[in-house]
């Protein structure tokens, strides 16, 4: 259904006597969608923030009340308090990464990144967290990698969100693959074809996980956007991760593409211009 805005004015030029009119309609179409967009999104991320504050609340309470003289109930509380805190803290944090990055996305990034490197320091800040789960991060970067123009910070939280759900979403023990090589345009999967008119990096990143089912796959850069909604919140996550991703793959001119076999794993490919087109 289409949305119109009718004005009517006088033809330019017409004297006031003249007794025709003008009417024009703009189509608000997208402006509307844009405007629920941004209202959806607003409920959505004033609900997520309301659910950890309203445990919080609740906690206070008993411990005021019922729980005071309670040593080891207050312990247990002020833990899960604490973990609402964090999980609070998460999502503003993600909020303000995903509108500094809206706000920059048509402007280009112009800082010379050699993404090996960049890569090396994603992974190597997440290994830890992969060790904990008993799981190895494991690199496969190609030695002649062109450099690519990029804007560093971003860059990094594009692999780590993604290394970081292979972590979350693999199974414990497995590994998790990071790759980087020169694509040439026979590599090109259809969705990334307009890349076809200069160099292209590809990054990989593979998870041995559940894999995801082929019908949410388009949906999974939505904001707040998770396939198993107990599941995915157990894990911490605030389904922000791939939302930001997609702003920072558009920001990079790049395109990202997702293979998933439920029961074996996923791997998200990211499609970068390299520098000198
Ligand atoms: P979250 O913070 O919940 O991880 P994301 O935006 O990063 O949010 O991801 C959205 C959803 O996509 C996740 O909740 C999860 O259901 C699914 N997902 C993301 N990455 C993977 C993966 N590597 N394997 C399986 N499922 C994934």
């Amino acid at each position: 259904e289409r949305v119109f805005l009718a004005r009517v004015g006088r033809p330019e030029g017409q004297a006031p006597e003249g007794a025709s009119a003008m009417l024009t309609l703009h189509d608000l179409t997208d402006l509307k969608r844009i405007e629920r967009m941004r209202a959806d999104f607003v409920a959505n991320a004033s609900h997520e923030l309301r659910t950890p504050l309203a445990a919080v609340a609740g906690f206070i309470d008993t411990l005021r009340g019922p729980a005071r003289d309670d040593e080891e109930a207050r312990d247990r509380f002020l833990a899960i308090m604490a973990e609402q805190a964090q999980r609070m803290s998460r999502l503003i944090a993600d909020l303000l990464s995903l509108s500094r990055i809206e706000l920059n996305e048509h402007t280009a990034p112009s800082e010379r990144v050699d993404l090996g490197r960049l890569l090396i320091g994603a992974a190597e800040a997440l290994r830890p967290l992969a060790e904990a789960r008993g799981m190895r991060v494991e690199l496969s970067l190609d030695p002649g990698l062109a450099p690519m123009l990029g804007q560093p910070d971003e860059l990094t939280q594009l692999f780590q969100n993604l290394i970081d759900n292979a972590i979350k979403y693999g199974r414990a023990d497995s590994a998790i693959t990071v790759s980087a090589a020169p694509a040439g345009p026979e590599d090109l999967p259809a969705a990334a074809a307009a890349l076809k008119a200069g160099p292209v990096l590809r990054v990989a990143v593979r998870d041995q996980g559940d894999g995801i089912a082929r019908e949410h796959l388009p949906r999974l850069t939505e904001r707040f956007y998770r396939v198993d909604t107990a599941g995915s919140r157990r894990m911490g996550g605030t389904g922000l991760g791939l939302a930001i991703v997609k702003h920072i793959v558009n920001r990079h001119r790049g395109v990202m593409t997702i293979d998933s076999v439920v029961g074996q794993g996923s791997t998200f490919t990211v499609w970068l211009p390299a520098a000198g087109r």
